[in-house]
């Protein structure tokens, strides 16, 4: 698995994901191998690593990568009642492309691969 599904992936289009939402700069769509009953992965267009490589003085990428988040989220808790959103760092992160998990439910499998 490459270290930047991301980039290398998704974004290339070399695998076709079921998209959500996108935008001229952020991506939303279904998890390719999901580990809740909702599962979604929200992600920049452009290459930054991490939350904590995010580039602050972005703000027109900040402002609609955190409005796509609000606006699923808000979806994903109207219809379950509960929701997680998620960015993980460091060894906890597989792929080094910065992605939200929007996930609802009980986990369904071992977050073997969470990208
Ligand atoms: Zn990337």
């Amino acid at each position: 698995m490459n270290s930047d599904f991301y980039c290398a992936e998704v974004i290339s289009g070399k695998t076709l994901v079921t998209k959500i939402v996108e935008t001229e700069s952020v991506l939303a769509f279904q998890h390719t191998r999901p580990a809740y009953p909702v599962h979604i992965v929200v992600i920049p267009k452009q290459h930054v690593e991490s939350l904590v490589m995010l580039d602050l003085t972005d703000t027109s990428l900040l402002y609609e990568m955190l409005q796509m988040i609000q606006n699923i989220a808000t979806i994903v808790l109207a219809a379950h009642g509960a929701c997680r959103v998620i960015t993980n760092l460091g060894t906890y992160q597989e792929s080094k492309h910065l992605h939200w998990h929007i996930v609802s439910g009980e986990r369904i499998t071992e977050p073997a691969n969470l990208h």
